[in-house]
């Protein structure tokens, strides 16, 4: 007869010993890849658990992909700190944690000052089996249409409040980071018009225009 599996018991927390580190249900990890040439495995734990004795602790890992981990790869508008939360688990050593990192909403990481080399984005949920993604559908930007990748500089019209890529509007970066105003093609007519009318010309410059820093 098999022998039955001994009962698990969850824990809050487990000391990482290597790193010196406490980890917590539910922070994000840096997991040490089986080919140590690839960048390090970001992963949610989900659970911790150890054998009744508090022995052999497990960690619950819920991975987060690189899009060029992706069954559609690496597109344009995928951010170099970009992750997707999968559907894949996997039950972990803890010893293979290397560190703690955060994985920001997309709206938090746009407003971050800094970013450092632990922060992370995450805006997509993603299935690992059919490479699909949750939402299916963002906004998209742009004279190309494309959505929002925080890395690139772009410009807002001061009309139709839409951003633009400098490129997609024949402006280099250096001359758009020094844009006072920006009115796009399509609002160009109207946007003239509201510059020559005394109380438009009058608002104080800084109002709208903002040159979305890149972040590398
Ligand atoms: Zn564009
Ligand atoms: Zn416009």
């Amino acid at each position: 007869m098999a022998k039955a599996k001994a009962p698990r018991r969850p824990l809050e927390s487990c000391t990482i010993k290597h790193i010196n580190k406490t980890i917590n249900a539910g922070d994000c990890v840096l997991m040490r890849p089986a080919d140590q040439s690839n960048p390090q495995y970001v992963a949610r734990i989900e659970r911790i658990d150890a054998d009744a004795r508090g022995g052999n602790v497990k960690v619950l890992a819920r991975w987060y992909y690189r899009p060029e981990e992706s069954i559609g790869g690496r597109r344009q508008f995928h951010g170099s700190k970009e992750l997707f939360l999968s559907d894949h688990y996997d039950v972990q050593s803890p010893d293979t944690i290397e560190g703690k990192c955060t994985v920001h909403s997309f709206k938090s990481y746009t407003k971050l000052d800094s970013v450092v080399n632990d922060d992370f984005f995450c805006r997509f949920e993603y299935n690992s089996s059919t490479g699909a993604f949750n939402p299916d559908r963002v906004a998209v930007y742009c004279k190309c249409e494309m959505p929002y990748n925080p890395d690139d500089l772009m410009v807002q019209c001061e009309d139709c409040s839409d951003w633009f890529h400098p490129a997609c509007i024949e402006m280099t970066a250096e001359e758009a980071k020094i844009l006072d105003h920006f009115f796009c093609e399509t609002c160009s007519s109207s946007g003239q018009k509201k510059l020559q009318n005394s109380h438009a010309a009058s608002r104080p410059s800084d109002t709208k225009v903002d040159a979305k820093r890149r972040r590398r």
